[in-house]
Parts: structure tokens; C-alpha cells; sequence
């Protein structure tokens, strides 16, 4: 275990934790848009910057990469981080000037919701977080999306932009996009869902009869699992 204070606060916490990490299970909120408990860490939407002093040295550092240490002293909220969260986020803005998530996050932080920077024209929703293709090739285990392009043109899309045609339909990018920059629809039934420009047949569950997977997510863990397909025709509510 490693002593360290966090804005004030004595902390223990176990060697090779981050400061998130830390902080977390000490209810200390630090902010970011592309961490998730299934993914490594990142760093890269730079939101969770804090300041730390270690010895008569004292930096801005990324807390969901940087570990904690004996000594170490953090703050998550002082006027340096807090300049450098709200230029991150200006920038964000201007990039997705249109997402939901992040005026709020830019509320939360006093920031005027008029961009500093000149708006991305395009107007994406996509910060480049990478959480969607993380999850898909590490999670999910598929590949089906990936960035195209370079600088300001950048995005995340199919191979090629055109119909994924390995996507299983499993929405899993979706759920993890911190930008609302994934649009998955369902039909009101819920006999279909479209996802990457591929529209997916749900199956419905045998025991409550509800739409809950897409038939092409059950085959694939069918095949990856030896689970004959059959046995997965129940959603995790009815098993
Ligand atoms: S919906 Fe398609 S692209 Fe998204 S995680 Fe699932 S397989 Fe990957």
C-alpha cells in the first residue's frame, strides 16, 4: 500500500493504481469522457489532468495514467488544472459543437457555451477518443471500425465507408461514445435495429418473447463460444 493526499484527504491505496483509480474509490470525482472499466486507460481526451507534487516538483498529469506513489500529494481542482480542463474542452467544443455531453460538462466547468475556438464546419460528434474502436476490436473482439483520414479530417468510420460487413450489430460502440456521436436506431417494434449504415434482424427471447440481440451478435458468439446458437435464444433478464 502507498500513503498519498488527494485535495487535502489522506489516502492509502494499492501500489500500481492510478490517481483515478484512487480517487474513485475515495468518492473523489475527477472528470472524462473516455474511460471506461472495460477498456485500458488511454489518456486520451486529456479531461482528467490533475496536478501533482512530488518533492519540490509539480506537473500536470493525466490521472487515468499516471500511478499513485508514496508521498505523492494531488489536486484535482486547483487553478492550473482547472485552465488546462477548460481549454480541453473549448477545444472539444469546437470541434463537436453540437454534442449534448459535452455543453453539459462545459456548464459543470463555468465555461460560456459560445465556442472560443472556430466550430469544426463539419460538425461531428466525434471527440477521437477511440473508445468505439477499443471496444469493438478488444471487447467485442471484431474490427469493424476504425479512423480514416489525418488532421482536422479525421473520423471514425467503417472500412472504406461502406456497409461494415463484419459488424454484428452489438451496439457496444454506441453504449461506450462519450459524444453521442454513434447513432443507433430500433425500430419502434424492435424487430430491427441500424447501426453503421446496416440495418440487423433482432431476435426475440423465448421465455418473455421480447427483441433483445441481433441475430448476427448470436451467431458470432455461437461460433466463438461453441454454444449452439439455440441456447443463447434467451435474453439475460428471463436466464
Ligand atoms: S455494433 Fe458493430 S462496430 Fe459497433 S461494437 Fe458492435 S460489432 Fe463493433
Amino acid at each position: 500500500m502507498v500513503n498519498l493526499t488527494i485535495d487535502n484527504r489522506k489516502i492509502e491505496a494499492e501500489a500500481g493504481q492510478t490517481i483515478m483509480e484512487a480517487a474513485r474509490e475515495n468518492g473523489i470525482v475527477i472528470p472524462t469522457l473516455c474511460s471506461h472499466e472495460s477498456l485500458e486507460p488511454s489518456g486520451a481526451c486529456r479531461l482528467c489532468v490533475v496536478e501533482v507534487e512530488h518533492g519540490k516538483r509539480t506537473s500536470v498529469v493525466t490521472s487515468c495514467l499516471y500511478p499513485v506513489a508514496e508521498g505523492l500529494t494531488v489536486k484535482t481542482k486547483s487553478e492550473r488544472v482547472m485552465d488546462v480542463r477548460r481549454l480541453v474542452l473549448q477545444l472539444l467544443l469546437a470541434r463537436c459543437p453540437e454534442s449534448q455531453q459535452l455543453k453539459e460538462m462545459a456548464e459543470d466547468l463555468g465555461i460560456e457555451p459560445e465556442p472560443r475556438f472556430t466550430p469544426d464546419k463539419d460538425n461531428s460528434k466525434c471527440i477521437l477518443c477511440r473508445m468505439c474502436v477499443r471496444t469493438c476490436e478488444k471487447v467485442v473482439g471484431v474490427c469493424a471500425i476504425g479512423f480514416s483520414y489525418r488532421g482536422a479530417e479525421k473520423n471514425v468510420c467503417t472500412p472504406f465507408k461502406e456497409d461494415s460487413v463484419s459488424c454484428i450489430g452489438c451496439g457496444a460502440c454506441a453504449y461506450v461514445c462519450p459524444s453521442g456521436h454513434i447513432e443507433m436506431e430500433t425500430t419502434e417494434s424492435g424487430d430491427a435495429r441500424t447501426i453503421w449504415g446496416r440495418t440487423f434482424k433482432m431476435k426475440t427471447c423465448k421465455v418473455c418473447g421480447r427483441y433483445f440481440a441481433p441475430e448476427d451478435q448470436l451467431v458470432y458468439i455461437s461460433q466463438k463460444t461453441g454454444v449452439p446458437v439455440e441456447d443463447l435464444a434467451v435474453c439475460t433478464s428471463c436466464r
